[in-house]
């Protein structure tokens, strides 16, 4: 709280205060005593003055410490605030690229599973190894930074994108049938191959894909299960390729 900006708390404390203090030197210049003594009550009138004085400024000294104290905690509140928003980011996102982690993504697909359909595709960057023996792991570590690049540029709004792996990605799409899923992966396979990598052998980068798509009900197990079963497929068939899961959901869409 704000004590300069607001009205004084003790302001009717004061004025009885200030008519006290005019009574009582009112008193002095009145009395009259052969003795030149204060007469009891303008001597009881004194008492009481100093002390309410005393009270008063012990208790405004008291009122401006706790909203001192009251300021640091609603700034420890907010710091609070701002660390348990960063630990919740940092327990969800990949620190290289800043797209969702394997939990993250599994609880997602579990999530969406409840009410939706959902399309899973799981792509994974073609001879990484060599990527990473040929030009080290920095070098490694932009390609993966450029792939999450393509994928943030490609996906629809919709579309949420995860690290499950060293080079190995999910994007979820909530909702999404069999051709259009398809579609997407086929764009993020033709944005990857012609992303500019800058490698130092002017070679270019791809990845192959696996695709599934599963009814609501389903969990993420069966869903990256099928997906990745593709992905192999894809990797087997020559890699830089899209492939469809033959699960019995699947089939009937692809
Ligand atoms: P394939 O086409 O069959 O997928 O072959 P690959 O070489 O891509 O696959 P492999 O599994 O043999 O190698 C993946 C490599 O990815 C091995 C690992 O050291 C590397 N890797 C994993 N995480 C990171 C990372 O964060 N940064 C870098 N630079 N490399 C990583
Ligand atoms: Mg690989
Ligand atoms: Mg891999």
């Amino acid at each position: 709280m704000d004590t300069a900006a607001s009205p004084d708390l003790f302001e009717a404390e004061s004025r009885a205060l200030q008519a006290a203090r005019t009574a009582y030197d009112t008193c002095a210049t009145s009395a009259t005593s052969a003795t030149n003594e204060p007469a009891p009550c303008r001597q009881a009138l004194g008492d009481l003055l100093g002390a309410y004085e005393r009270l008063l400024r012990e208790t405004r000294r008291l009122v401006r410490r706790s909203d001192r104290a009251e300021l640091e905690m609603n700034q420890l509140n907010l710091r609070l605030q701002d660390l348990a928003a960063e630990l919740e980011y940092r327990a969800t996102h990949d620190p290289l690229t800043g797209v969702l982690n394997r939990a993250a993504i599994i609880e997602l697909v579990n999530r969406h599973f409840v009410r939706n359909d959902l399309a899973l595709i799981v792509l994974d960057i073609d001879h990484f190894k060599r990527i990473n023996d040929s030009f080290g792991h920095p070098t490694g570590d932009r390609v993966i930074q450029g792939v999450v690049t393509c994928l943030k540029d490609e996906v629809p709004a919709a579309a949420q994108i995860g690290r499950v792996g060293g080079e190995e990605f999910t994007v979820v799409l909530p909702g999404q049938g069999g051709d259009a899923c398809r579609q997407v992966a086929h764009a993020l396979r033709h944005a990857i191959e012609a992303y500019a990598f800058e490698l130092p052998d002017g070679s270019s980068v791809t990845a192959s894909f696996g695709v599934s798509w599963m009814p609501c009900g389903s969990s993420f197990d069966d869903a990256y299960g099928l997906a990745d079963e593709a992905l192999y497929v894809a990797k087997r068939g020559g890699r830089n390729q899209v492939a469809l899961a033959s699960g019995p959901v699947h089939a009937q869409s692809a």
